[in-house]
């Protein structure tokens, strides 16, 4: 049989993290072909691809085993048909951003931190993102834009933390953080920048020398949030990655969302912290997931959730427990669901 679609993207040393974001696996068929998936699945995955398209880069596939329609990473990236039921309760603005979007590009919900969302772009489409239907056309960070964001963050004393956020903020160019960096330094009350990001996971490739001295040079105290749900996310590369950001004075955290099927097993949960720690990473957040429509098939009821918490409590050390947390719109934090 012919084979009319390209092969994957082969990586080797001199592959840019460039080409990578943009040579993306986006047609069901190829994945499927590539993964040596049942072909029944195609259609499911056409029809999920309608809903939100399907996005992995190579580095993220090469960690999904071949032939196993139940790998916990393909499970977060394979569309599938449940995802065009509408069910009660999940909707499409899960987190009511769109009412604490005071200015385009900027989501001011707690005190003293200030989330800014860079691009609507993301180098890979998570099946369970609780942002698959934000409208990011509509909050186009543009030059004018920004400069309303620093007028806004130059207003407001309070605030002392900017968060990166998207998509995936780092998708963007190392001259535009680096600019955009520039400019925040220059709004004496912030001290700290944060970066919440799952390219060191899905595309560590992005974690060069030159992004990472731009981080070195900045008078912020910077930590990264990396997103891993699942403990074969991490490699080496991972570690050797987390080392170059801590040289770089960047504290290295990792928040995870609880998801059916993929990390809903109290070993599963238990392994990352570990493997995560080992990579130079802290725990910081387990979430639940956000009532997101098309989603739904991810979620863990809060009863299994607050249980399979309570074992790990036994398992860890207090530092690799992550909190467990959701966020509920209108309160002036995230929630925690343990005592
Ligand atoms: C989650 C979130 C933050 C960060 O909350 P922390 O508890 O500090 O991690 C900040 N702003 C918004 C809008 C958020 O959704
Ligand atoms: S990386 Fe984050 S923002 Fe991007 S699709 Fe995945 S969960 Fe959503």
């Amino acid at each position: 049989m012919m084979n009319s679609f390209p092969k994957a993207l082969q990586i080797d040393n001199n592959t840019s993290w460039q080409q990578l974001l943009s040579h993306t696996i986006n047609d069901p068929e190829q994945l499927i072909k590539l993964l040596e998936l049942p072909h029944d699945y195609l259609q499911g995955a056409q029809t999920g691809d309608a809903e939100f398209s399907l996005k992995v880069p190579t580095p993220y596939l090469n960690k999904i085993k071949k032939g196993d329609i139940n790998d916990p990473l393909l499970r977060q990236i394979l569309p599938i048909e449940a995802e065009a039921q509408q069910i009660p309760g999940y909707v499409t603005d899960p987190l009511a951003e769109m009412s604490a979007n005071h200015h385009e590009g900027l989501i001011h919900k707690y005190k003293g931190r200030v989330l800014i969302i860079l691009t609507g772009a993301c180098a890979i489409n998570c099946r369970y993102c609780f942002r698959r239907h934000f409208p990011y056309q509509e909050n186009k960070l543009g030059p004018k834009q920004w400069q309303q964001v620093l007028k806004y963050l130059n207003d407001d004393e309070s605030i002392s933390e900017v968060i990166f956020s998207g998509g995936d903020p780092l998708a963007t160019s190392d001259n535009r953080l680096a600019q955009m960096i520039t400019d925040l330094e220059k709004i004496p009350h912030l001290t700290r920048l944060r970066i919440h990001t799952r390219l060191p996971i899905v595309l560590p490739q992005r974690i060069t020398p030159e992004f990472t001295s731009i981080l070195e040079n900045s008078r912020f105290d910077t930590v990264m949030v990396l997103h891993a749900n699942h403990p074969n996310e991490i490699d080496n590369e991972t570690g050797r990655i987390t080392s170059q950001l801590k040289s770089a004075n960047v504290t290295v955290l990792n928040q995870s969302v609880l998801l059916k099927g993929v990390n809903d097993c109290v070993e599963t949960l238990k392994t990352l912290s570990e493997k995560l720690f080992h990579a130079g990473i802290l725990p910081y957040y387990l979430f639940t997931l956000d009532p997101v429509q098309g989603a739904a098939h991810f979620n863990v009821d809060d009863k299994q959730a607050i249980q399979l918490f309570g074992e790990l409590q036994t398992l860890l050390p207090g530092y690799l427990l992550p909190k467990l947390a959701r966020e509920i719109p209108e309160r002036p934090s995230k929630t925690l669901l343990h005592p």
